[in-house]
């Protein structure tokens, strides 16, 4: 079989991985790994240097980059590595959310521009333990993480558990610890359960953008990626 490097750790990743043979590859970041079905590697490549090394040494015949969107050097580094060691890349990347009726949304550039749009409010961090840094001056604030975070302020409530939260857990979480405005990246994927229960309470939500998408090829759909794969896969 020709060798497919799905770059991921996240479902689309792994709904392919379901779909196709391929070699899965996750950075191993998290200890409770949601490991894709088929082979799969664990671990970074070294830079951009690094990933053009294991493209000549395995030389795949292509390379799907199925990471976060929030992934951004990853992704940065799997197109400039793809361009040294000519393989052909396609950037795998679910559409963001768009706003709905009754949404309150204020959409930022960056984690550092969501910081200060808080404000004073008790705010449910949901960005992730390795993206706490811009908000560390903040004082009201419950983050969720899937593992314990290390070095958080004492006045920080954290909510450990693993996405996605169903909309009971979303609306009890806002009740409980009486959350006045909610930070997200605009992950995308199915409507989220969060963004439907801080709509139910009228709740500001702060969204932080995207990073540009620097691949040529991209697709939003597992389909779609396949549908691009489709002539490697019988040759
Ligand atoms: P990142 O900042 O873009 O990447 C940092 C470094 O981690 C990369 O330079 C690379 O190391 C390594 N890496 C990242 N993804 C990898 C992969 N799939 N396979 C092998 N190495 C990888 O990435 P991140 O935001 O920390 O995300 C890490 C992983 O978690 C990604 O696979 C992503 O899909 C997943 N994830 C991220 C988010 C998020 O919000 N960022 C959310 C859910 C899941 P080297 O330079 O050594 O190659």
């Amino acid at each position: 079989m020709p060798l497919i490097l799905v770059l991921g750790g996240t479902a689309e990743a792994r709904e392919l991985a379901a779909q196709v043979p391929v070699l899965s590859s996750l950075a191993g970041r998290v200890s409770a790994l949601e490991l894709p079905p088929g082979e799969v590697r664990i671990g970074g490549f070294g830079g951009v240097d690094g990933l053009v090394a294991w493209l000549l040494e395995h030389r795949p015949v292509a390379v799907v980059d199925a990471t976060h969107p929030f992934a951004a050097q990853m992704s940065r580094h799997a197109v400039a590595a793809c361009r040294a060691a000519d393989v052909p890349l396609l950037r795998l990347q679910r559409p963001g959310w768009t706003e709905q009726p009754g949404d309150r949304w204020t959409r930022v550039p960056s984690l550092a521009a969501a910081a200060a749009a808080v404000g004073d409010r008790r705010v449910l961090l949901t960005t992730g333990r390795q993206a706490v840094e811009p908000f560390l001056a903040l004082t009201r604030v419950v983050l969720r993480a899937i593992e314990p975070p290390e070095g958080i302020p004492a006045s920080w409530t954290v909510v450990l558990g693993r996405p996605p939260w169903s909309l009971e857990a979303e609306r009890s979480q806002l009740v409980e610890h009486r959350i006045e405005v909610v930070v997200t990246k605009d992950s995308g994927g199915p409507a989220a359960p969060k963004l439907q229960a801080a709509r139910e309470a009228g709740l500001d939500v702060i969204v932080i953008d995207r990073p540009p998408v620097l691949a040529t090829n991209v697709v939003p759909t597992v389909p779609a990626a396949l549908a691009w794969l489709r002539p490697w896969m019988w040759t």
